[in-house]
């Protein structure tokens, strides 16, 4: 039996984490697929009112006997000052979850900046500028003296060569074959360069997919102007964490973009965007990229364990977001509705096919 668990997060994490578990739940029902949860697991402001820590050991423990887990976003402003606990970079070292797939698409009924987009991104997340854990423990920053604070930045070829990979097999079941690796290799001839020659390494193995290379500053220029050029992109960790927002931006917003992160053994369900505390309390928060996250995670889970039902279930999820968005009558403000955020979390659960 598939297990997974529940990390709500702050702001709305706890708002659209249930969605997300919501129409999972639905869809597992409708095919008769078990799965053992684990949900409601504290952590941020959570975390500190039960167990004085943003990342308590009891959830470290839980999440280590998980299959997979729908993680909500972490406000780091509300954290007291002191906290010395970092949440999302060192989770992913923790438990090896290198690769971060993130789908960028348009609907033909969203207000967007280009219509018939449709991109794939891998950002790598174990290394880069957020190198915690690699290297020297924190964020890969110091501050020798008050007048000079030096960041690090960590690539290996083993964490460049298995996200490439990762880019590449996707692309290879996609109409289109082609990867494009985002980089900056003219200036960082190191760390830059040695993951354009494992992109390259990789591409090898992969005869009928397409290799191109793009500097990240020309990257960023095509996507908003010609984003249609892009079948599967993929990139180191920080270009990939601003440019991935750049790519929900260009179809309509951080509400519209899901997030798988995946590892060798676990996997977890992560939307794009942060905790939102400018809306957070109010119902109004879109859960679409929460629960198209959850529908990733879902098919991850199928495909890994050999579980076709739970690759039905995250095709009927499919289903059911594609006609709440097509009729538009439970849509949440950001993409032009009146919908709370739990009404268009129904209204999906409730439109899965039988
Ligand atoms: P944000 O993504 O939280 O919000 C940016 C804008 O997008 C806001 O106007 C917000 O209202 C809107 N938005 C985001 N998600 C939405 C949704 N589901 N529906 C409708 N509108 C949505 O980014 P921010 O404001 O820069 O960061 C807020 C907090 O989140 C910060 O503490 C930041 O550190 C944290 N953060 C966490 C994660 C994470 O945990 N994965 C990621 C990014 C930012």
């Amino acid at each position: 039996m598939l297990k997974i668990g529940s990390v709500p997060g702050d702001d709305i994490g706890p708002e659209v984490v249930p969605e997300a578990v919501k129409v999972m739940k639905a869809a597992a029902a409708k095919v008769g697929l078990q799965i053992e949860w684990q949900e409601n697991l504290p952590t941020g402001v959570r975390g500190h009112k039960l167990h004085g820590t943003t990342c308590p050991q009891s959830t470290w423990d839980a999440l280590e006997k998980l299959d997979g887990w729908v993680l909500g976003p972490h406000g780091h402003d509300v954290y007291p000052k002191n906290d010395p606990t970092w949440f999302n970079p060192p989770m992913r070292k923790r438990y090896e979850m290198y690769a971060n797939v993130k789908p960028v698409r348009s609907y033909p009924n969203i207000p967007s900046l280009h219509k018939n987009v449709d991109i794939v991104f891998l950002r790598e997340t174990t290394e880069g500028m957020q190198a915690g854990g690699v290297v020297v423990a924190g964020s890969g920053e110091f501050r020798p003296n008050d007048d000079i604070s030096i960041g690090m930045r960590v690539i290996t070829r083993k964490g460049a060569n298995r996200v490439a990979r990762a880019a590449f097999e996707i692309a290879q079941h996609r109409l289109r074959k082609k990867v494009t690796s985002v980089h900056k290799a003219s200036v960082y001839k190191l760390c830059c360069g040695m993951f354009a020659e494992e992109c390259r390494e990789v591409a090898k193995d992969f005869p009928g997919v397409e290799l191109e290379e793009v500097l990240v500053d020309g990257f960023a220029m095509k996507l908003v102007m010609k984003p249609h050029q892009f079948d599967v992109v993929v990139t180191t960790n920080q270009f990939g964490d601003i440019l991935t927002d750049e790519g929900a931006g260009i179809v309509g917003g951080l509400g519209l973009a899901p997030g798988l992160v995946m590892g060798e053994k676990q996997a977890m369900a992560q939307a794009t965007h942060g905790s939102a505390p400018d809306i957070a309390g109010k119902n109004i928060a879109n859960p679409y990229a929460m629960i198209m996250s959850g529908r990733m995670l879902m098919e991850w889970l199928g495909r890994k364990h050999n579980e076709p039902k739970a690759v039905k279930a995250a095709q009927l999820m499919d289903a059911a977001v594609e006609k709440v968005i097509a009729e538009a009558k439970h849509l949440t403000a950001d993409l032009g509705g009146k919908a709370s955020t739990t009404e268009m979390g129904d209204a999906i659960a409730a439109a899965l096919p039988a």
